[in-house]
């Protein structure tokens, strides 16, 4: 028996088993897809927000706050690409002035360091591409942009060094209360642990209904996104935000941490697994983009996406616990920037009902991810010397060796897929879209791996590249 099972891998399962993998207890991560963060925490704006955007007093409000000065040490220590660039909000009209103030009143309220309202000579003096209609700006400096899908590998994977277990392809069908303890039925597998932590995204209503009354319901949303070239990179250096409205905190633009430009998103009701993309939907996003930075050119469009926001009728997140049953729900935007904030909260609710937490004498929190293509030539000359892999360039948008591929699948967490590669490594994440690179991944995993070609899929279960070797 377990002490703890954490149902779902995405930022808040992994923020919460690297919390919890500080202390001497036996965790398992019970994941149903086939890797870490497959839900709304690989398809979303990649933004800590820095806090003013939450009603004071909420839970969300002191969670993003607090969120977004963790997300900046943890990516830090455990090698997370990361950015504090910034963000600005801009008003079109007086009405949209009074807003700014007060986002500004409500980022007072809730903590937000730094903040000033900009003029638009100011707005513009920072961010020259912004349209010559702007009235004003607000300008919070503590905002940032992550790689999300790599922050929740780190967290996952770092827990795991530190003795938590995964088990993937394994979804949640049953949680039954015993004397003491709950058993959770995943598949053909059963578990059983002391404690149950939920954080399963848009799941979590599901799980939750296996255990207690119904008490709130699901409203999934999705938002569509343009992911443009990197020619179009440094065409804002700030994330600019529209002011919010009733659906949301609107479209955005703001550079990657890859160096490309993202676009989006919509707001559209949708159900739990849609991330279908349609041309009205990216019509909608790309006119409203145009309104804060007319000159972006959408003809260098690399992918459209879609992300399913965990919405429900709570307005907050919905964190609580009964009987050993705790859970971290709801969490919807800006559950990324307050997901290592949430961890923390569960973690010292854990500990206020009565889960024993003895810290570890040794807790490993460090981390390396070797990128190649920031080496140094002197850097570069040495590492291939000492492994010949990295003399090997797989991915040429992206200059991703096979030493970096390799020592990707050698990681704590194995990927066993073409974009689990890409996720982890950036290979095929370029402007062919790994168009070049997908067969030789293909083969490299296959070898390394020990499967045949067929057996290797490309992303989610099921996902098969080829069907059959020719005899
Ligand atoms: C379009 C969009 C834009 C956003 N932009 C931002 C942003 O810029 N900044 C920000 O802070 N936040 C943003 N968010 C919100 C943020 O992405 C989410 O708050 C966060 O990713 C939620 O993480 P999670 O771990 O709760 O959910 P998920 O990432 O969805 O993870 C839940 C996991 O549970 C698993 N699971 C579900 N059911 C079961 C089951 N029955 N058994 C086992 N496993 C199960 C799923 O497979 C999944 O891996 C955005 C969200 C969307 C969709």
């Amino acid at each position: 028996m377990y002490d703890v099972s954490i149902i779902g891998c995405g930022i808040i399962g992994s923020a919460i088993a690297y919390e919890l993998s500080k202390y001497k207890l036996s965790t398992v991560i019970i994941e149903k897809e086939n890797d870490v963060a497959m839900g709304a925490t690989r398809a979303n704006s990649a933004i800590i927000h820095a806090g003013y955007d939450p009603l004071p007093g909420t839970l969300m409000a002191k969670l993003n706050v607090r969120g977004n000065a963790l997300c900046k040490e943890l990516c830090e220590k455990l090698a997370v690409p990361y950015a504090q660039i910034g963000s600005l909000v801009l008003a079109f009209s007086d009405e949209e002035v009074d807003t700014l103030n007060e986002l500004y009143d409500r980022g007072v309220k809730n903590g937000v360091p730094g903040m000033k309202i900009l003029s638009y000579d100011e707005a513009k003096a920072i961010e020259p591409n912004i349209a010559d209609n702007v009235k004003a700006a607000l300008y919070a400096p503590s905002a940032g942009i992550v790689n999300p899908w790599e922050f929740a590998l780190a967290l996952a994977e770092t827990a795991v060094r530190n003795g938590t277990e995964i088990m993937f392809n394994s979804p949640v069908e049953s949680v039954n209360k015993k004397d003491g303890y709950y058993e959770i039925v995943c598949g053909d597998k059963t578990v059983t642990s002391k404690y149950v932590v939920n954080a399963a995204g848009v799941g979590a209503l599901a799980i939750r209904d296996m255990v207690l009354p119904h008490s709130y319901d699901s409203l999934p949303s999705k938002g569509e996104y343009y992911l443009l070239d990197k020619s179009e990179g440094d065409r804002v250096s700030h994330v600019i935000f529209q002011c919010p409205t009733a659906s949301g905190k609107g479209v955005l633009i703001a550079p990657t941490v890859h160096g490309n430009l993202i676009v989006g998103p919509n707001s559209v009701s949708c159900e739990e697994g849609d991330t279908s993309t349609s041309a009205d939907d990216l019509a909608f996003v790309r006119n409203s983009a145009l309104k804060s930075v007319p000159s972006t050119n959408f003809r260098a469009n690399i992918r459209n996406f879609a992300g399913v926001r965990p919405n429900t009728s709570s307005n907050d997140y919905v964190i609580d616990c009964d009987d050993g049953f705790f859970e971290a729900a709801a969490i919807k935007s800006p559950g990324l920037a307050s997901a290592p904030a949430i961890a923390e909260y569960v973690v010292d609710m854990m500990k206020q009902n009565g889960v024993e937490l003895i810290e570890k004498d040794s807790f490993i929190d460090t981390r390396k991810h070797v990128r190649f293509k920031e080496l140094s030539h002197e850097e570069r000359e040495k590492i291939v010397k000492e492994d010949p892999l990295f003399g090997r360039v797989i991915c040429r948008c992206e200059t991703v060796t096979e030493g970096e591929i390799v020592e990707a699948i050698k990681a704590p967490i194995t990927p066993y897929t073409v974009d689990g590669i890409k996720r982890r490594c950036g290979a095929g994440l370029g402007r062919c879209q790994s168009g070049f690179c997908g067969p030789r991944v293909l083969e490299i995993l296959s070898r390394e791996l020990g499967l045949p070609p067929e057996k290797i899929e490309k992303d989610k279960t099921g996902s098969y590249i080829v069907k059959k070797r020719r005899t």
